[in-house]
């Protein structure tokens, strides 16, 4: 193993192994975590104490996750003086699965986003969202029971990005020119001016929207919905919908078919085991999700679409507080929940940690410990019909019990049969 400055590799863990293109997970894997920024504090280790207790519970002693600290953010900045400490990229490289808090970013300056960073320098492609209704959770909708969608966003590229040029500097006055003189390029308001590039590419589109196919069709899932704005972005978003047809037409046989094949050739009737690939305009897909939202299954994504619906499909089952997520390259996973730090709830024992808790359960799902996850969620939703819930349910739910972080995460422990 490596040596680390600042970094304690636990004795009585082993490391998550990759050979020939597949990981290996031993019953004492070390999984490094991220604390986090801001309400981080606050979840991350009620999290761990929940996923200890379940799989001490469920497993009898003979699994336990041999939990390895590492820093990004306000902690390393304490431990390293930097927000983003190469060691930290190491360690997750090196030991292959982990999780983490959310971190803060600043707007407008400084650090651009460290979360976006992480996913870049990884090459953490594909961010997978799952949003399923759990019993007992309040909603504003009629029929929340309908959402099951799993969302497959693309990490790397789109206006997230991060190429951009500030107003009054040398340098977008350099792209200003480029575009204008060389390009012939008109529209760009003369004065002061923020100019970005929105690059989509075939190779990073095709190996996302492989992903979420993949994924559907291992999953038993009816359809994979390629959410873009190509009628007005023809040449980005669009491009993400044509190579995005393109691989379900050219990669995989007769158990792909489009929704132009589904009524040319099936009259709408979808054979058995097919998944089906369609594509809806994004603004209008956003209308779908709550109006339609049965047809929907697993969504594939451009990076700035899928920030969008991840949030908006959440309000669906009870908010952020409640939607979990990962990332993943190949040989590498990194499970976050979808909310941020929540600066302003921060250090208050307040906010929910049920993100962070099933995006754990993602994680031993992922490591093939799925007796474990199961155990945690038929504890949530005993919990939430219990109506013992944190604040933010609290006030959507009449005569519920609200309680802290901490005392949340000790009743999902004793819930666990
Ligand atoms: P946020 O997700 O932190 O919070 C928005 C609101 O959602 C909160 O005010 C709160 O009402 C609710 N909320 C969030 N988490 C909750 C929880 N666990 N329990 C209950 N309610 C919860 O979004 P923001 O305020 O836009 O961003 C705050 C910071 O987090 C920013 O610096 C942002 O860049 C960062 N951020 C980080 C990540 C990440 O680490 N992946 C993701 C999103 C935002």
């Amino acid at each position: 193993m490596s040596q680390y400055q600042a970094i304690e590799i636990p004795q009585d863990g082993t490391k998550i192994s990759y050979q020939d293109g597949s990981l290996n997970f031993p019953d004492n894997p070390i999984i490094p975590y991220i604390e986090g920024d801001g309400t981080g504090k606050d979840i991350s280790p009620v999290m761990r104490q929940v996923i200890d207790g379940a799989v001490e519970k469920v497993y009898a002693g003979e699994k336990k996750i041999a939990w390895m600290r590492i820093y990004a953010g306000e902690s390393a900045e304490e431990v390293y003086g930097t927000v983003f400490p190469d060691e930290t990229l190491q360690a997750i490289t090196e030991f292959r699965v982990a999780i983490k808090g959310p971190l803060t970013t600043p707007v407008g300056s400084g650090f651009r986003s460290l979360n976006v960073a992480l996913r870049q320098q990884l090459d953490l492609y594909a961010c997978v969202r799952p949003v399923y209704y759990l019993e007992g959770l309040p909603s504003p909708v009629r029929e929340p029971e309908l959402v099951d969608f799993v969302i497959f966003r693309e990490n790397t590229e789109d206006v997230y990005a991060g190429i951009e040029w500030a107003s009054g500097t040398d340098e977008v006055e350099q792209v200003r020119d480029f575009f204008e003189n060389e390009m012939k390029v008109e529209g760009i308001h003369a004065g002061p001016v923020g100019l970005g590039l929105k690059p989509i590419s075939q190779f990073a589109t095709k190996r996302l929207v492989r992903r979420a196919i993949d994924y559907a069709l291992q999953h038993g899932r009816e359809s994979v919905t390629l959410v873009h704005k190509g009628n007005i972005m023809k040449f980005t978003e669009g491009a993400f919908r044509n190579w995005g047809y393109e691989v379900a037409e050219e990669e995989y046989g007769k158990e792909v078919i489009t929704e132009d094949q589904l009524w040319d050739e099936f009259s709408g009737e979808q054979p058995e085991g097919t998944v089906v690939v369609k594509d809806r305009i994004a603004d209008n897909m956003l209308q779908q999700i709550l109006t339609r939202t049965a047809d929907y299954d697993v969504l594939a994504l451009p990076n700035l679409n899928g920030d969008y619906i991840s949030d908006s499909a959440g309000g669906m089952i009870g908010g952020l507080g409640i939607c979990p997520g990962a990332n993943f390259g190949d040989g590498l996973a990194l499970f976050e929940p979808t909310h941020g730090s929540a600066p302003k709830h921060a250090g208050k024992d307040k906010v929910n940690p049920t993100a962070l808790i099933l995006s754990a359960c993602e994680m031993l799902d992922f490591i093939g410990w799925p007796e474990a996850s199961s155990a945690i969620k038929n504890s949530l939703e005993l919990t939430f019909q219990q109506k013992y819930v944190t604040y933010d349910l609290a006030r959507q739910l009449p005569g519920s019990q609200k309680v802290s972080t901490s005392q949340f995460g000790r009743r999902i422990i004793d819930n666990i049969s």
